[in-house]
């Protein structure tokens, strides 16, 4: 009797071919034990039963969830076998779901995975009296292991299904390779990623994919990771179909089965061009410098201090070089910036060609450049270098057609006599190159301890310097200029003075220095409103005639046409005449050839102030610079008359002067007998302290009145 059931459960089921299995099964078996329904379900982490299957009455039925509280089916969940052949609603008076349906007799037994744990339940449902309660306890316990495998491999069927489809939908790329390490698939990412389609690469090696770029050692650890640690992962690079290289991120996982055998690698890996194109960039900036792509200040800032540590490892040397171009700042005015980038460019591929493997050359800022250059150990080593590095920088540079020509102005510091670590070395090459700089350019010198003490006084002059000014401690002393043929005092020279305490700071030194550190302006706008005002109380003290002449260094005048100075309107502001004002510049200003300087020049000559150039036949002294511009003096240096073999000269720029009608003034007169020679040369004026030091503001006074009138007063 039972046989013929079991039969009949078989047979539907083997109709259905296991696709639906549970459907089938449940009719099958609630056909065969006479059941009003039999299902099975499976419980959730909520305690609530889901059917999978249910047939009523030998018929499929809808599937429906419902929760185990009070239920027999609690029971089962939890490995009970529950048989009730007529009693279960007194049982679980609570199950209202019994109730309802009028249900009295109740098997339910746990269905088990092969680990044996529940996986679902099975229950068949009575309205009346089970009869043969045995029989379909045994029936059930006959499809248990049955129905429990099927279950089992359904979940395992279901996280598969979901696993193929995480792993078809993932950018990653992934590839799952035999123990032979054959590639059995790949997923849609990888034939995006490498170019190859899944049917190219089935059974074939993933070395197809291997780039070159990394040696068989590379490969060699990386197995060897993955037989010992079951993974490896890291930047690999690989090459697509396309024969493009490009980096990626790889993992390589094992599997293994129930007995812990290798079964498969399953690799993982994403492009990451972008990434490391991202990467190199963050790199680039932080550390080179975007035009030139030489290093940048930082990068050499650190490779300096590294090459400290090896020389001092290795007790050796090296030289650290900055470099300046010299006139870089009138290729850019002149020629355009493009052009001056793109000389800078060529500068760089020059440096960079001089230097060796272990050398570094680097972008400090602007046209300044810095170098170093390994195993140097004394100056003639770095002589070399610097030879070599003037010489090709001098060669003509071509932009767009145009030839240029440049030189640079080098200071080099060498490891360690000259400094101990980066900065003072730097720091060091850089006051040696101001030093090549103010020596005429186009050279280079050696840092010395002179040159740091100047540099430090430098710096202690700047500082106060500010002070000087924002306190008023500067003034003015006034040297007179004598007319030989008058015997008059025509004119007065406005000199700057800067007592510093004690200390009488010449004006020579620290004019130089206010001109370096931007503090000329301030300085010039002093000068020039305090000659004024002397000049006006001058001219109300009965000095009507008289001129003052005041030395404008060449930083003072405009650079721009647009960046006019205030001079005329500060004379005006006096009450004065621009006639009564000589401004004494010297020939460098006219060398420069720049048009917002001559033009200013223009303007104050054609509003009426005098110019004269100073220390004349110091400087370049062309003629045709004279010719050209609006000069009414020439002072002659003062070297000339101390000099007796240049008294020739002084003959030759006197008769020179008066045949372009300019007035001469002769400087630096000590004694008689120059100011007779000068007297029988004609020479009209004359300066110096023969006649009188400068003044300051009281003795100018004195001198003056004790000169009033008197033609002939100072030569006596
Ligand atoms: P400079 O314009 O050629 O001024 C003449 C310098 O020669 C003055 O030196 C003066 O004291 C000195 N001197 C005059 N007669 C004799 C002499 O018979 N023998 C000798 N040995 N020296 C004589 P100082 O005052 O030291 O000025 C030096 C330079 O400083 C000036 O040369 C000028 O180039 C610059 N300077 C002075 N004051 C100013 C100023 O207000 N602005 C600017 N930009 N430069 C100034
Ligand atoms: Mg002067
Ligand atoms: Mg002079």
């Amino acid at each position: 009797m039972i046989d013929d059931k079991v039969n009949a459960i078989v047979r539907s089921l083997s109709e259905g071919r296991n696709k639906n299995f549970f459907p089938t099964i449940v009719k099958a078996m609630c056909r065969a034990i006479d059941a009003k329904y039999v299902f099975i379900a499976q419980v959730d982490d909520t305690n609530t039963a889901h059917t999978i299957a249910i047939s009523a009455n030998g018929e499929l039925a809808e599937n429906f969830s419902y929760s185990l509280e009070y239920t027999p089916c609690a029971e089962v969940s939890q490995n009970k076998t529950c048989i009730y052949n007529n009693t279960v609603q007194s049982a679980y008076p609570n199950d209202q779901l019994l109730i309802d349906m009028g249900i009295h007799g109740y098997i339910g037994i746990p269905l088990f995975d092969s680990m044996q744990e529940n996986i679902g339940i099975v229950v068949a449902l009575y309205e009346d009296v089970i009869e043969d309660v045995r029989m379909v306890e045994s029936i059930f316990m006959l499809f248990s292991g049955l129905m429990g495998g099927e279950l089992e491999r359904r979940s395992y069927v279901d996280q598969l299904m979901l696993s193929s489809k995480v792993i078809n939908g993932i950018g990653e790329g992934v590839l799952i390779c035999d123990i032979k390490r054959q590639i059995i698939s790949v997923n849609p990412s990888f034939e995006k990623i490498t170019g190859y389609r899944e049917d190219e690469v089935l059974g074939k090696k993933p070395n197809l994919l291997s780039s070159g770029k990394h040696c068989p050692e590379f490969y060699q650890a990386l197995w060897k990771s993955i037989e010992e640690n079951g993974w490896w992962s890291g930047e690999i690079w690989n090459r697509r179909k396309n024969g493009e290289t490009y980096p990626e991120w790889l993992t390589i996982d094992t599997l293994q089965n129930e007995h812990g055998e290798l079964t498969h690698y399953v690799g993982f890996f994403f492009d990451i061009t972008r990434r490391k194109a991202a990467e190199e960039k963050i790199h680039f900036q932080a550390n080179f410098d975007s035009l030139t792509h030489l290093a940048n200040r930082d990068k050499f800032f650190d490779f300096c201090c590294q090459s400290i540590h090896q020389a001092t490892r290795n007790k050796s040397g090296f030289a650290v070089f900055f470099i300046d171009l010299d006139i870089f700042k009138a290729i850019n005015d002149g020629f355009g910036h493009k052009t001056g980038d793109q000389l800078l460019i060529e500068v760089a591929q020059r440096i960079k060609h001089t230097l060796r493997e272990n050398d570094l050359a680097a972008r400090h800022s602007g046209d300044e450049f810095t170098l170093l250059i390994s195993e140097i150990h004394r100056q003639q080593d770095a002589i070399i270098v610097a030879e070599k590095l003037k010489n090709l920088l001098q060669e003509p540079i071509f932009v767009d057609e145009q030839q240029i020509n440049i030189t640079a102005s080098f200071g080099i510091a060498i490891y360690p006599n000259d400094g101990k670590d980066a900065d003072t070395l730097l720091n060091h090459a850089d006051q040696a190159m101001y030093q090549a700089k103010a020596q005429g350019r186009n050279r280079y010198m050696f840092f010395t301890r002179e040159l740091e003490r100047n540099a430090k006084r430098r710096i202690e002059i700047k500082q106060n310097l500010q002070t000087a000014l924002n306190q008023n401690q500067l003034s003015l002393a006034f040297q007179p200029i004598v007319n030989l043929r008058s015997k008059r005092i025509d004119k007065i020279e406005a000199l700057v003075r800067w007592q510093r305490g004690n200390e009488f700071v010449p004006p020579l030194e620290f004019i130089q220095i206010a001109e370096d550190f931007a503090l000329i302006d301030e300085v010039g706008n002093f000068v020039l409103h305090e000659s004024c005002r002397q000049l006006r109380q001058l001219h109300e003290s009965g000095y009507h005639d008289l001129i003052v002449c005041i030395n404008r260094s060449i930083k003072e005048f405009p650079l721009r046409t647009d960046a006019t100075p205030n001079w005329l309107d500060v004379i005006a502001s006096y009450g004065l005449l621009p006639s009564s004002i000589c401004f004494e510049i010297t020939e460098s200003i006219l060398a420069q050839d720049n048009d917002a300087q001559l033009s200013y020049l223009h303007t104050l000559k054609s509003s009426g102030c005098k110019i004269a150039i100073d220390d004349f036949g110091t400087g370049y002294s062309s003629l045709s610079y004279i010719q050209r511009f609006p000069i009414d003096v020439l002072k002659v240096d003062q070297s000339f008359i101390k000099n007796d073999s240049n008294k020739n000269l002084v003959a030759a720029i006197i008769a020179m002067g008066k045949s372009l009608n300019l007035d001469i003034v002769v400087e630096g007169v000590e004694q008689k007998e120059q100011v007779q020679y000068l007297e029988n040369l004609d020479c009209e004026f004359v300066q110096g302290y023969y006649f009188s030091r400068p003044l300051n503001e009281e003795n100018l006074l004195k001198f003056l009145e004790k000169n009033k009138g008197k033609r002939d007063a100072v030569l006596t």
